[in-house]
């Protein structure tokens, strides 16, 4: 008999679990302690899609822990595959909200890395980003956000090596359940601090906080412009936290954590690309160790209109996008990439986020 919706809910989900609650959990079926070691590896390393594969349980076992527990929290609705190769997936979330997270193949490594949400929606609302339009729904707990890694590894049977922090919401507005996944992420999925990366909006409590966590994750903020006018703009959640203590707080990070920071600055026509604001960025980040990214502006739709209703937000020629670059290289001495766009075709590139599938 198939089990209706309420059932489910009032049943313990193992994915995203640690040992140690994996543990407690079967204490209290009154099994042996290993077993909770088994069906870690089985959630962690296996890659299974269903409790009936936990094959060294016994049929017993099996039965009794469906009967007490569900795999998986998320529910895959629907998956796009972009020409890249790159997988964008809409996951169900148990009170039925949804959520986005992204696989991309890293060429120059041979390995996955998973792009993760840690909001369902997001409130700081930047005017260049999908999610930012959908609004805040609610925070996700850290099982949520491990389970759309262990999703991805269930759907494709391929191990992720990379995770980043750049999907849908902004991390350091969910701090507790974010460090919680980290440690998650590390202990049990089995991803070093050095390939994990948290994407903020510039929260300067939570970048303080993370700081004393010393952890060797890389922190990557979304700077987007020098100056504090335009970035009210583009990151309104800047009009609290002004940019000058955004920038302190970034050389804390350093002193704290000796880990190079990495700024985000995602390329909009007469914005931001001017060479004054290249000029102004070189002196912004002297004396930070920090590398720069800059995002050439991936359309959305809805996105700020003119009066002629045409979009304000466009983006630059790549001549503008490789100036601006030569120029803040140069007074800078600082490395600065261009990041390789990946699922453009599907809306899974930067800042396209918005649960927008097609077909539902
Ligand atoms: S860019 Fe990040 S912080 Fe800004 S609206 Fe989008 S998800 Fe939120």
């Amino acid at each position: 008999m198939l089990e209706t919706r309420q059932q489910k809910l009032n049943k313990q989900y193992l994915s995203g679990l640690s040992e140690d609650e994996l543990i407690s959990l079967i204490t209290k079926f009154q099994w042996p302690s290993f077993k909770a070691r088994q069906i870690h590896s089985w959630i962690y390393k296996k890659y299974i899609s269903s409790i009936d594969e936990m094959t060294d349980l016994s049929i017993k076992d099996r039965n009794f822990l469906s009967e007490h527990c569900e795999l998986s929290l998320l529910e895959l609705v629907q998956k796009q595959v972009s020409q890249d190769k790159t997988i964008k997936y809409l996951w169900n979330l148990t009170d039925g909200g949804k959520i986005e997270s992204v696989r991309m193949f890293l060429e120059d490594h041979d390995s996955y890395s998973a792009c993760i949400s840690s909001q369902a929606g997001c409130a700081v609302g930047c005017p260049f980003c999908a999610t930012g339009k959908m609004g805040f729904k609610r925070n996700l707990k850290a099982q949520e956000i491990v389970d759309q890694i262990l999703g991805m590894q269930r759907d494709t049977k391929e191990r992720i090596s990379n995770v980043v922090f750049m999907g849908q919401g902004e991390p350091l507005l969910n701090y507790d359940e974010v460090l919680t996944a980290i440690n998650l992420i590390k202990g049990s999925v089995g991803i070093g601090s050095r390939h994990i990366t948290l994407s903020t909006s510039g929260i300067i409590p939570g970048i303080k906080k993370l700081s004393d966590e010393k952890l060797q994750i890389t922190l990557a903020i979304s700077l987007h412009a020098p100056d504090q006018k335009t970035r009210e703009f583009l990151v309104p959640v800047s009009k609290q936290y002004n940019l000058n203590e955004l920038m302190e707080s970034l050389h804390y990070y350093y002193r704290k954590t000796k880990r190079r920071i990495t700024l985000e600055y995602v390329m909009l026509d007469k914005i931001n690309d001017q060479i004054e604001k290249a000029k102004e960025l070189s002196d912004l980040i002297k004396g930070l160790h920090c590398h720069i990214n800059l995002i050439p502006y991936n359309p959305i739709e809805h996105s700020f209109k003119d009066p002629g209703n045409s979009s304000i937000l466009q983006r630059p020629s790549n001549g503008k996008i490789y100036n601006f670059k030569a120029i803040l290289e140069k007074r800078s001495g600082k490395k600065v990439t261009i990041r390789r766009e990946r699922g453009i075709d599907i809306a899974a590139a930067c800042g396209q986020l918005a649960n927008l599938f097609t077909n539902l």
